[in-house]
């Protein structure tokens, strides 16, 4: 069992065994009339809970925001219990004081609607500091006939329709993401689709992508299945997105085939790897004041320790940097009876996530004002290994520091009344 005092001084172990481990809110907690999230099934299809902040270590990032698992059934019987005491929120294990926690705050736009009726939270939600949305119809594993393909842990088809509007015009989007910038200083916007026959997925991401970056000038990922015509990713690159993500998954060739049959049928594991090491080979190339990075992205806990490192090591060889879930056993989806893993099984993984993007001076937490909690970002999970990285830090730092420069001027610019700039959060106005 790990120790209290451990997860006292380490926000990283904290974040990592409450993913594995979910809370139990107490009956004291307010958690909306206290200006928290409301619990949304969101869209990555692995996340469920309760949108927390941690506070980070010394020398570490200032805060951790997370999600934590409060409906599933494993959170049930969870040692962690969140309490509101004396107006603040107190972590407990086995009834021990372990922290406070903070809220993530609810922006006045999640209660609000769009100029033509919608919910704005139908259109996209926060995922910690970010912008997140599920731009088109529900993924067509969900729906072939006459059987559906979808990944066995997803919740996509359970959402959409319920937390998600169907249907999304490009001007909806637009007063969401302005909303998001506007009063929560959002930085990035990450757009996400499922599969759709004919390989669509870019064509209806592409118009979005240009307005967002002509009339905002914000941080753009892409998350879709792999295009077959790889230079699709040269255009991206050229558009101006900063990230492209291809969700693997999993990285045994028989768990992938068993536990994503429709990707499995429609792509293949081959071809996303294609397209991880395509992408990645982009970096030095498109725009110079774009930042890029690929991602590859991996659910650990559904295969050994061993393969998810097999993963990331994999990944971060071709100069992509690994996005490592912790297997969320969703209420409703053909895995909701599985057991989530083992904090002590997944201490080594995300230590390895850590350890290995730095041997490599990977680009990781340059991005101004991106938290995520749905995952443990590389960065975060420094306090897990023993290595220090000396000159990889000292990179990374002036990396960090240049590039918020710029795009603080860059976002500055684009909002151009200063009255206007102010309210973009992090952006200070001189
Ligand atoms: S590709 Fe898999 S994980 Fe993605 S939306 Fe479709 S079923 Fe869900």
């Amino acid at each position: 069992m790990i120790q209290l005092a451990d997860l006292r001084k380490n926000p990283a172990l904290l974040k990592l065994d409450l993913y594995c481990k979910g809370a139990r809110l107490d009956d004291s907690c307010l958690v909306e009339e206290d200006g928290g999230r409301k619990v949304l099934r969101t869209r990555a299809g692995l996340g469920s809970g309760l949108e927390l902040i941690l506070a980070g270590p010394p020398g570490g990032p200032a805060e951790f925001w997370t999600n934590v698992p409060v409906s599933e059934s494993f959170a049930e019987s969870s040692p962690y219990t969140l309490h509101r005491e004396a107006g603040k929120y107190i972590l407990r294990r086995d009834g021990l004081a372990v922290t406070e926690v903070r809220l993530s705050p609810r922006p006045d736009w999640y209660d609000r609607k769009t100029s033509t009726g919608k919910p704005m939270t139908r259109i996209g939600t926060l995922q910690g500091t970010y912008l997140g949305i599920y731009q088109a119809k529900v993924c067509e594993y969900w729906t072939v006939k006459p059987e559906r393909v979808n990944c066995k842990f997803c919740s996509v088809g359970l959402n959409l329709g319920l937390d998600d509007a169907d249907e999304k015009s490009i001007e909806e989007v637009m007063e969401v993401v302005r909303a998001a910038r506007d009063e929560s200083g959002i930085t990035y916007v990450d757009f996400n689709t499922g599969h759709y026959t004919g390989e669509t997925f870019l064509d209806i991401l592409e118009p979005l992508i240009r307005r967002v970056k002509s009339e905002l000038g914000l941080l753009v990922g892409v998350q879709t299945p792999p295009h077959h015509d790889l230079a699709r990713y040269d255009q991206l690159r050229d558009m101006g997105v900063n990230r492209v993500s291809f969700c693997f998954e999993i990285y045994d060739r028989q768990i992938f085939k068993d536990i994503c049959p429709g990707k499995d049928e429609a792509y293949g594991l081959d071809r996303y790897l294609r397209a991880v090491r395509y992408c990645a080979g982009l970096a030095d190339r498109g725009p110079k004041d774009e930042p890029w990075v690929t991602n590859g992205e991996i659910i650990a806990g559904l295969e050994s320790p061993e393969s998810s490192i097999a993963a990331i090591d994999w990944i971060t060889s071709v100069g992509a940097i690994p996005t490592v879930c912790v297997f969320r056993p969703l209420k409703g989806t053909d895995l909701e009876h599985a057991a989530p893993p083992k904090t002590e099984d997944m201490i080594p993984v995300f230590r390895r996530l850590y350890e290995a993007c730095m041997e490599r001076a990977l680009p990781i937490g340059c991005a101004p004002n991106v938290h995520v909690s749905l995952v443990m970002l590389p960065e975060e999970c420094r306090t897990l290994s023993p290595r220090r990285f000396p000159w990889q830090n000292l990179k990374l730092k002036a990396m960090a520091k240049v590039f918020a420069g710029r795009f603080g001027r860059r976002l500055a610019a684009k909002a151009g009344a200063a009255r206007e700039v102010r309210a973009v959060g992090w952006v200070r106005v001189a």
